[in-house]
């Protein structure tokens, strides 16, 4: 037994831990968890707790279901949202076979197995999200228009307001979880908010997520509200993005800062941007998993629509911030396409396995967009060398089955079960007759 491990049994006694929570992620990125007993965790870190993986979305065939969840100790915390006495705790969990060897599907392993190639070469991923969501009223009904939580907008600081509470509480609580928060503030529709995580290495940042996520949907209840990370509930309000900085390290330095250079960033840092334009049309399905991301992606409300960069331009897919003179660590870059519904662990690879070719393969960095790129023509566009982002889930999942980058980051299990999941979601929302398809027609034909 490791020192971590230790630390959490002795832990399990000082804090009266009467339950303990066994956290994973499936392939479509929702939460599971398997609540054992202290008595168990002994057990669980030397051979893993037992589970059938065929009930799992996209992790096992029928004949091949025994998986094993193996707890990370550095993951262990107190989950603050269930009160006093006897408390509750977790921790995040990769999933083994039994024969000891990491599972295929477990996104958690197809994260780590991409940060591992960088490592190689040198690089720790960093990444630091913004993540954006709505509060509404009430739970959502079937049918039924949801109602937002207040009318603010950017920025808004309105007395006694509930947006204000509400992140007070979801921030205490996340930070008693050992999750720093660097800002948070109203965002532009009504009953949005943003809060944005501190900087750290991809698997805890994706990690974070994950808690965030489950974080922020109880203190909703607990206020008798709804939270939704849906990306893009209203037609006339902005959808709920993920911009996602990111920065590769070597050692203790920011691989993307060169003192001097263009916007300070560094060869390294121009191809790893360049990797990440050129593959973005085949990761998209990955960083827009939903029929709805793409409502998103339609163009205007700061998400993006086009695959290019600028610098103070944010109508582009990725943004180098205003950098600071003396804060050459801080160099990064500001990717816009992620939703606040991804499974963060399969994004996070995909983003760096396409900026780690753009560095293997030295591909050169297309010139900037210096103009709104969504106020161009067509034909302006193309002139640029501007190409669309997938425009609909369809779009997406054709570019993605052709791609090698994807097919060898996810490994073939997660690739073929997440292509087959999203075309299935594809057929069956095309069949769909929306209210938009009635109230053009049934008045005229
Ligand atoms: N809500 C916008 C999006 O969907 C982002 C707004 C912002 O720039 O923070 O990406
Ligand atoms: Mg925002
Ligand atoms: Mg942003």
């Amino acid at each position: 037994m490791g020192k971590q491990e230790d630390f959490v049994l002795r832990a399990l006694e000082e804090r009266d831990v009467r339950f303990v929570r066994l956290w994973f992620t499936d392939v479509l990125g929702f939460l599971k968890s398997v609540a054992v007993a202290p008595a168990e965790l002994e057990g669980a870190f030397s051979e893993g707790i037992g589970f059938d993986g065929s009930a799992i979305e996209g992790f096992a065939r029928v004949y091949e279901a025994d998986m094993l969840a193996k707890p990370d100790p550095s993951t262990f915390q107190i989950l603050p949202w269930r009160g006093e006495g006897p408390s509750t705790a977790r921790m995040f969990c990769d999933i083994v076979m039994p024969d000891g060897s990491p599972s295929y599907a477990d996104p958690r392993y197809v994260l780590k197995r991409t940060l591992s190639k960088a490592a190689e070469k040198g690089f720790t991923f960093y990444t630091h999200p913004e993540i954006e969501f709505y509060l509404f009223k009430d739970t959502p009904q079937p049918g039924a228009d949801p109602i937002p939580v207040d009318r603010s907008g950017y920025f808004d600081h309105t007395a006694q307001s509930m947006g204000a509470d509400f992140r007070r509480e979801a921030i205490t609580m996340l930070e008693s979880m050992g999750i720093s928060v660097e800002f948070s503030h109203h965002e532009g529709g009504p009953g949005q908010q943003e809060i944005d995580l501190r900087y750290a290495d991809a698997l805890s940042t994706a990690d974070n997520i994950m808690t965030f996520r489950t974080v922020i949907r109880e203190v909703a209840l607990s206020q008798g509200i709804w939270a939704t990370f849906m990306p893009k509930p209203f037609t006339t309000h902005p959808g709920s993005g993920m911009h996602t900085h990111v920065s590769l390290f070597e050692g203790d330095s920011n691989a993307f800062f060169e003192a001097g250079a263009e916007y300070q960033l560094s060869r390294t840092g121009r191809q790893f941007i360049a990797g990440v334009l050129r593959h973005a049309p085949e990761i998209t399905t990955v960083t827009n998993q939903w029929v709805n991301s793409y409502k998103r992606l339609i163009g205007g409300g700061e998400a993006p629509s086009y695959v290019c960069w600028g610098h103070n331009n944010r109508s582009a897919m990725i943004r180098v911030p205003m950098y600071k003179p003396n804060k050459g660590q801080s160099t990064r870059i500001e990717l816009r396409t992620l939703d606040a519904a991804c499974n963060p662990y399969l994004a996070y690879a995909v983003v760096l396995a396409a900026g780690m070719k753009g560095i293997e393969e030295d591909y050169e960095l297309p010139r900037e967009a210096e103009d709104d790129v969504w106020s161009l023509s067509e034909r302006e566009r193309k002139s640029l060398g501007i190409d669309p982002l997938p425009r609909s889930l369809h779009d997406a999942i054709g570019i993605a089955e052709n791609s090698e980058l994807l097919a060898e980051t996810l490994g073939e299990h997660v690739f073929d079960f997440f292509l087959r999941n999203k075309r299935a979601e594809w057929d069956e929302y095309r069949g769909q007759v929306s209210v938009f398809e009635r109230d053009r027609m049934l008045p005229v034909i």
